[in-house]
């Protein structure tokens, strides 16, 4: 059997392991990446980044923990950068990446559109590389470092290009948007790409409000009001509050316990699933919703959420399983308290010359 080519864009943590499996298969990969090493999101991370999950849930399958990273359970980013290289080196996968490669498009061959869209099975006949003779991809890369642009054609595809990485989501504002502004307008993607001295320099002495009330809006606020303290608050304007709570266990029980394996997940209504499950899962909802209150009974009780006026309008069920749990940085609300850090409740924002305008901001 001729090997085949697989191209894999993106060399974070799905674009390495992709590359690895590609390798045991005996398929000829290689990875396209846009930035100058791997590591995806954690190459350009803030100076307080750590994992959220823990060194048991977040690893390759194929390669433990070094054991002193594995020793903390939620290691900084730099713990995390270096496990990631040493799974690039451990498995030899450098030499199949092409780094400073953006892929700016990619087109299917073979095929026309009208046979993919009559196919029943995936690729035509249910196999990976597919009836189609011939079938494939053509990438069209740009060297970053040289601006040349070059055509690659591949048997197969995977893309690992991830969520949070690349281009900043900003907003469209109808009306006063952000060109009114006189001062400095930063996405957190770019605070991240700053080094670390440089974004504790940036900050300094400023008034700076930050915008949003996930992970990244609290992480960026907690290292403002590190540098600036109490004499120049940072404020933060949000919308929405999420539970971002200040560890993952709740009375000493991890919540993987309670939701992350096989028998919690009976607990859960699943597209597709069978009248049993179903049933089961229906009989289950009083347990699911109690489990849900205990827990948030315990995060209002540990974290000082009430008196802030920071408690989320959504259960703590669904947080988990939409993913929007977060982790408080360390002493977040003891800033709160010594009024380093400002909380603004605003269902929109707009700007002025000199600052940001808030509008309902009594409205809760
Ligand atoms: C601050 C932060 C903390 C996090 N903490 C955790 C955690 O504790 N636990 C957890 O499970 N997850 C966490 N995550 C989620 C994180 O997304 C995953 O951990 C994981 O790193 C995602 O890896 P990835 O390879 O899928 O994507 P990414 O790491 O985003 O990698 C995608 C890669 O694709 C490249 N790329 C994109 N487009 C192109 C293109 N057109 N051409 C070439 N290259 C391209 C990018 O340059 C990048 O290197 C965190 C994320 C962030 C931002």
């Amino acid at each position: 059997m001729d090997s085949k080519s697989v191209g894999i864009v993106g060399a974070g943590v799905s674009g390495l392991a992709a590359c690895k499996h590609a390798l045991d298969k005996g398929f000829r990969p290689v990875v396209f990446e846009a930035d100058g090493s791997v590591g995806g999101v954690w190459a350009h991370t803030l100076e307080s980044t750590r994992l959220q999950a823990p060194t048991t849930a977040f690893r390759f399958s194929d390669l433990a923990w070094p054991p002193e990273s594995a020793r903390e359970a939620y290691p900084g980013h730099r713990r995390v950068m270096e496990y990631i290289r040493s799974y690039a080196r451990a498995f030899d996968l450098l030499k199949h990446i092409r780094f400073h490669s953006q892929v700016l498009g990619v087109e299917y061959l073979g095929a026309t559109e009208e046979e993919v869209m009559g196919w029943d099975q995936w690729s035509g006949d249910g196999t990976a590389f597919g009836a189609v003779k011939g079938g494939g991809w053509r990438l069209t890369v740009q060297d970053l470092k040289v601006g040349s642009t070059e055509v690659f054609v591949v048997d197969f595809l995977i893309l690992c290009i991830g969520r949070h990485s690349g281009t900043p989501n900003i907003p469209e504002f109808p009306a006063n948007g952000p060109e009114l502004f006189k001062g400095k307008i930063l996405h957190s993607l770019d605070y991240s790409y700053m080094d670390d001295g440089d974004a504790a320099e940036f900050v300094r002495g400023k008034r700076v409000t930050v915008i949003g009330s996930g992970k990244s809006a609290f992480d960026i606020a907690a290292e403002v009001a590190k540098v600036n303290g109490a004499a120049q608050p940072c404020t933060i304007v949000y919308r929405t509050r999420h539970w971002l709570v200040h560890k993952s266990s709740v009375w000493g029980v991890d919540l993987s316990y309670f939701y992350l394996n096989r028998i919690s997940q009976l607990l859960v209504h699943k597209p597709g699933e069978g009248f049993l499950r179903c049933m089961l899962a229906a009989a289950l909802s009083p347990l699911r919703w109690a489990i849900s209150k205990a827990i948030e009974t315990y995060y209002k009780w540990s974290v000082p959420l009430r008196k802030h006026g920071m408690v989320p309008d959504y259960s703590f069920s669904f947080a988990m399983s939409s993913c929007l749990i977060a982790m408080l940085p360390e002493g977040f609300y003891d800033r709160v308290d010594e009024g380093s850090i400002v909380l603004r409740k605003s269902k929109a924002v707009g700007f002025s010359s000199d600052g940001v305008v808030l509008r309902d901001r009594n409205e809760s």
